[in-house]
C-alpha cells in the first residue's frame, strides 16, 4: 500500500531544517505485514532527541531511512500469525523489540534483547528485510518503527495494547520519554521513598524521570537544566529545587543526592551529575552523548565514596509490566503528560519540529501524520 512518510536519506543537513529539509515528505510503499507482524493507522508520533541525533549525524543509522520511534495508533491489519491483537486495538510503540528468546530475553532484561538490538542497528525488522521500499528501492526502519508516516508495519513485539480512552498524544510518549524516564528512577536507580534525587536536562525524558521521582516519592528532588522555562515546568511538575547548571547543588544539599539521573546526553554533564552524587549514591545515565565523547572521573572517589554508574536504555524497563502501569498512574492523576506536550503539529511540519527541538527551548512535540 501507499503511505506519506518522512524520509531522511542524509545526516548533516545544515541548519536550520525548516530551509534544508532533511526530512523529505514522500510517498512510500509499504509491503502487507508478515506473519508476526501488523499494520498500524499511525495517529500520533512523538519528536524524540534520538530522532534528531539520526538527522544530524551525532547518531548513526543505516539511511535512507523513514524517521521516529514513539507513536500511538490503531491496529488496521494483521499478519497471520498475531496473536495478542486485534484489528481496531490502539497501541503504542517500543523502540526495541525483544525476541522472547535470547539470554536476555529469558533473563527477564528484555530491554536489553540482543537479537533486537542486532536488527535495529541494521535497519531491519526483527524477522529480518524491510517491508518499506521508497522508488522500488528497499528504505530502511528505524527502530522497527519508522512512525514518521500515515501507515507503518510492525512487529507484534514492538507494540503494547492500550485501552481505548487513553489521547493518542499522551499514548505516543508511553513508549520512549515516560519508559526511558520513569523506568531509570525505578529501575535502574531503584529510587527508595524519602531518597534525594536530581535529574539533569529537562526534556521529555529528564522531565519522565522527573515524574517518576513524584511517584517513587524521592525527596527532596533537584531539576537541573540552563533553560529557565524547563526550571519552571520542573517545579510545578514536583520538583523541590530548580538549578541552573552554574549553580553547585551542594551549596543547597551538602552531601549531595542520593540518585542522579543523566538524561542530557553530554559527557560533561554526566560528569556534573557524578559529582553530585553523594556518598553510597548512584549515578544513572539516559542521554546518548556523540560516540566520540569520553568521560572520566577520579578512579579513588569510586572506592572511598562507594559510587555506582550506571547506564539505562528504554529504562531497563520491562514495557509488558511498566506500561500497563503507566496506564493506572494515568487514571489516577500520577502522570501528568500533557505538561510536556509542547506543541502538536501536522507531519509537514516535521523539520520545523527539529529546529525547535535543536533550540532545546521545547520538551515533547508530536506530529499528526494524516
Ligand atoms: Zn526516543
Ligand atoms: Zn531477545
Amino acid at each position: 500500500m501507499k503511505s506519506l512518510a518522512a524520509l531522511i536519506r542524509e545526516s548533516g543537513a545544515p541548519l536550520p531544517y525548516a530551509r534544508s529539509r532533511p526530512l523529505e515528505i514522500v510517498e512510500i510503499d509499504l509491503a502487507p505485514p508478515r506473519a508476526g507482524e501488523v499494520l498500524v493507522k499511525i495517529e500520533s508520533a512523538g519528536i524524540c532527541h534520538s530522532d534528531l541525533s539520526v538527522v544530524n549525524g551525532t547518531r548513526q543509522r543505516p539511511l535512507p531511512l523513514v524517521g521516529g520511534h514513539e507513536s500511538a495508533g490503531v491496529v488496521v491489519e494483521l499478519g497471520a500469525a498475531v496473536k495478542n491483537l486485534k484489528v481496531g486495538d490502539h497501541v503504542t510503540s517500543i523502540f526495541l523489540p525483544s525476541c522472547g528468546t535470547c539470554s536476555e530475553c529469558l533473563w527477564g532484561t528484555p530491554a536489553f534483547c540482543s537479537i533486537g538490538a542486532a536488527s535495529n542497528a541494521r535497519g531491519e525488522m526483527i524477522e529480518g528485510g524491510s517491508r518499506i521500499s521508497f522508488n522500488n528501492a528497499p528504505v530502511n526502519h528505524y527502530n522497527g518503527v519508522s512512525c514518521y508516516s500515515q501507515y507503518a508495519v510492525l512487529d507484534e513485539r514492538s507494540l503494547i495494547k492500550l485501552p481505548d480512552d487513553i489521547p493518542f498524544d499522551i499514548a505516543a510518549l508511553f513508549g520512549c520519554a515516560l519508559l526511558t524516564g520513569i523506568g531509570a528512577v525505578r529501575n535502574s536507580a531503584h529510587t527508595k521513598e524519602g531518597q534525594s534525587l536530581g535529574v539533569w536536562g529537562l526534556g521529555g525524558v529528564g522531565l519522565s524521570a522527573l515524574i517518576g521521582a513524584v511517584i517513587s516519592k524521592a525527596s527532596p528532588i533537584f531539576a537541573i537544566d540552563p533553560v529557565a522555562s524547563k526550571r519552571e515546568l520542573a517545579l510545578s511538575l514536583g520538583a523541590d529545587f530548580a538549578l541552573d547548571p552554574r549553580e553547585n547543588l551542594r551549596d543547597q544539599l551538602p552531601a549531595g543526592v542520593g540518585v542522579a539521573i543523566e538524561c542530557a546526553g553530554r559527557a560533561d554533564t554526566l560528569k556534573s551529575a557524578y559529582e553530585a552524587t553523594s556518598r553510597g549514591g548512584i549515578t544513572v545515565t539516559v542521554g546518548l552523548p556523540p560516540a566520540s565523547e569520553m568521560f572520566s572521573i577520579s578512579a579513588l572517589s569510586l572506592v572511598s565514596d562507594v559510587k555506582t554508574i550506571r547506564g539505562s536504555y528504554l529504562g531497563s524497563a520491562n514495557p509488558r509490566v511498566d506500561i500497563p502501569e503507566f496506564v493506572d498512574f494515568w487514571r489516577a492523576g500520577k502522570l501528568p503528560v500533557e505538561k510536556l506536550l509542547t506543541s502538536v503539529s501536522p507531519m509537514s511540519q516535521v523539520n520545523e519540529t527539529m529546529d525547535a527541538l535543536q533550540s532545546a527551548q521545547v520538551v515533547r512535540q508530536v506530529i499528526h501524520p494524516y
